[in-house]
């Protein structure tokens, strides 16, 4: 499951004022398409599209051929988990962190959802344990340890798909290498959309969609983009 469709998309902010142009692409299940272009391209605006924080004008985004329109946010919310670029944490316990939006989830509950979600040793990698307080009053983490979180909320959800967005450009790039290494692992189990400026930071993307002004102006692997460049 999680198949994600769009179908001749179109799209404003403003309706006078057109940001995406008709914009057609499939990810099949477990496949991972990478979505590049200049700032400003509309790469974040397909991104909030796909979690209907914003109706579109025309066309239509299907996930395993169900209109997103048609499902309640709550099931919409179930299947789509993002990682942000920067995640804000609450002042509180690494667990509670994680286990964010699952209600009274023990620490139990937690463990046995993230071995059951194959992110145990991720999780355990912290420095730190479930009851350590961070945040203001508590312990500051770096940017990858609260990078290190955010996934570990993601994927407790266990998503089917699975959007990153930018998720490591905040990051240094030793941390960055680090953390790249955990997303693409988690990636190869579900359908996974990356957002991203670089297109060397993609290589191994099923297919890469190259936007520019709210079009796609290229689409294909990453050895016959770089060909074509
Ligand atoms: P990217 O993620 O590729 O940098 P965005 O999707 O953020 O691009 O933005 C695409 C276009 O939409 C830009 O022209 C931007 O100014 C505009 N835009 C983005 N967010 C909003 C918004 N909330 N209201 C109006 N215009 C917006
Ligand atoms: P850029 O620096 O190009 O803007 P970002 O920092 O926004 O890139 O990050 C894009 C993220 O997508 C990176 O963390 C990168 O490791 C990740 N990524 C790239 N290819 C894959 C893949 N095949 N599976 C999972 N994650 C990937």
């Amino acid at each position: 499951a999680g198949e994600v469709r769009f179908d001749q998309v179109h799209f404003g902010y403003d309706p006078e004022r057109e940001i995406l142009h008709g914009i057609s692409f499939t990810v099949p299940a477990g496949h991972t398409l990478a979505i590049v272009g200049p700032s400003g391209a509309g790469k974040s605006t397909i991104a909030r599209i796909l979690f209907r924080f914003y109706d579109i004008q025309s066309g239509r985004v299907t996930i395993d051929g169900q209109d997103i329109g048609a499902v309640t946010q709550q099931s919409l919310r179930a299947a789509i988990g993002i990682v942000p670029q920067d995640m804000v944490l609450f002042n509180d316990t690494v667990g509670y962190n994680i286990a964010y939006g699952r209600e009274g989830a023990s620490k139990a509950e937690i463990e046995a959802a993230a071995r059951a979600a194959q992110i145990h040793d991720f999780i355990m990698g912290l420095p730190q344990g479930y009851d350590t307080r961070v945040g203001e009053r508590g312990l500051k983490l770096s940017g990858g340890e609260k990078q290190r979180v955010a996934i570990a909320r993601t994927l407790l959800k266990d998503p089917p798909v699975l959007v990153l967005d930018e998720a490591t450009s905040a990051l240094d790039s030793r941390t960055e290498t680090e953390i790249q290494d955990v997303l693409r692992s988690i990636a190869r189990k579900r359908t996974t959309l990356i957002v991203a400026h670089r297109l060397s930071t993609v290589v191994d993307a099923d297919e890469i969609i190259v936007l520019d002004q709210g079009r796609i102006v290229e689409r294909g692997r990453h050895a016959d983009l770089v060909r074509a460049d």
